[in-house]
């Protein structure tokens, strides 16, 4: 099996109602979302999404990715897509860095191996850890009672953990908003606090100690230094997220005892096959893991839920999904979905999910083997 043709599609992803981050610093009302779909002689399709965060979030942006496609597309044309570690290698060596822009690619390599092995993807990344996948809200940034009442709409749709946005220079309103979403909560239900990198270290030491959420805190500053430096002065457990990219990252996380958890997102990552990587260092490592990708259509979700699934229960805390904050639906009907709370995994070979190609609409650009 070999590689013949990769299809580039962008699409513009509004969201259903803008969202604040990082204590209402970065507003998001769309989304620029990139497909790809690779092609193969013996006729197979596999499918990839990257979809940054908007380009406030972290550094990446869809531009980037397009960009890096016209070096990383070649090296793969003419390949066998099921030697995923050695396709990463190539990409690597053609173009270090930019792992965000490789992540569709590694994930139409996965979404093929699984079309070719007759497998599921949650098979190949380490089998099913039970039937389903816990899956989380997401909190916009705003004043205390809309965050309870955005909670409140969170759970009639069944979901029963919940990441809340803070953050911001006025610790008072920080504090103000924990204490009304605790004095809110219901028995059972879980609240991670996401400050998104809004804090300085003096902030979140005083916001942290001041409440006594017994809830997650995640990303509360920059740099992991920084954190670190919080970690040391209050007793809460730790999610990082934006601060860790390469797997060097993660290794320097763990020796400095920076956290107890890490969020796994193959986009920021650099694909699911880097991402399987930390998710297994995690596991070994002992941290709780929040397994989703950064954003994107159902496909993007419903890659990363496969490999939540495959994660050991003990180690993985929700999953959230970015595609019902969206305005519309890229593959109705398809892939992993909340209901009630959960979400099932398809057990279709690969991915399980195809984008619609009249909502994709006229493809960016195609690269093929040139005639011999
Ligand atoms: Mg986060």
């Amino acid at each position: 099996m070999r590689v013949s043709r990769i299809t580039v599609w962008q699409k513009t992803l509004r969201l259903a109602k803008p969202y604040w981050l990082s204590g209402g610093r970065l507003k998001f009302e769309a989304l620029d979302s990139t497909f790809v779909r690779i092609d193969t002689d013996e006729g197979p399709s596999g499918w990839g999404e990257a979809c940054p965060w908007g380009q406030s979030y972290l550094p990446a942006f869809g531009g980037g990715i397009r960009a890096a496609l016209e070096v990383l597309a070649p090296v793969l044309i003419g390949r066998d897509p099921r030697d995923i570690d050695l396709l990463n290698r190539a990409m690597d060596l053609a173009l270090p860095g930019h792992l965000y822009a490789k992540s569709p690619l590694d994930m139409a390599l996965w979404d093929l191996l699984g079309q070719a092995s007759g497998l599921p993807l949650h098979s190949l990344l380490g089998g099913a850890e039970g039937e389903s996948v816990a899956v989380n809200s997401s909190i916009s940034t705003g004043a205390p009672e809309e965050m309870v009442a955005l909670i409140e709409a969170a759970r009639a749709e069944g979901y029963r953990t919940h990441s809340a946005k803070i953050g911001g220079n006025d610790p008072a309103l920080d504090i103000a908003r924990i204490e009304a979403i605790e004095a809110a909560r219901q028995p059972g239900e879980q609240v991670t606090y996401d400050v998104n990198r809004a804090w300085s270290p003096a902030l979140a030491i005083e916001v942290m100690n001041a409440v006594a959420a017994r809830g997650w805190f995640e990303q509360p500053c920059e740099t992991l230094e920084q954190c670190v430096q919080v970690r040391r002065r209050t007793r809460q457990p730790l999610m990082l997220d934006e601060c860790l990219h390469g797997f060097q990252d993660h290794l320097d996380a763990w020796r400095a005892r920076a956290c107890e958890g890490v969020k796994v997102k193959p986009n920021r990552l650099g694909g699911l096959t880097k991402a399987r990587r930390v998710r297994d260092l995690g596991v070994a490592v002992g941290w709780r893991l929040h397994i989703e990708d950064v954003g994107g259509t159902v496909l993007a979700d419903t890659a990363a839920l496969h490999l939540a699934l495959s994660t050991p229960p003990e180690h993985r805390l929700a999953s959230w999904l970015c595609h019902p904050h969206l305005s519309e639906d890229a593959a109705p009907g398809q892939g992993a979905r909340n209901r009630d709370g959960e979400a099932v995994l398809p057990k279709a070979p690969g991915i399980g999910v195809a984008p619609d190609l009249d909502w994709l609409g006229a493809a960016l650009t195609t690269y093929e083997r040139p005639a011999p």
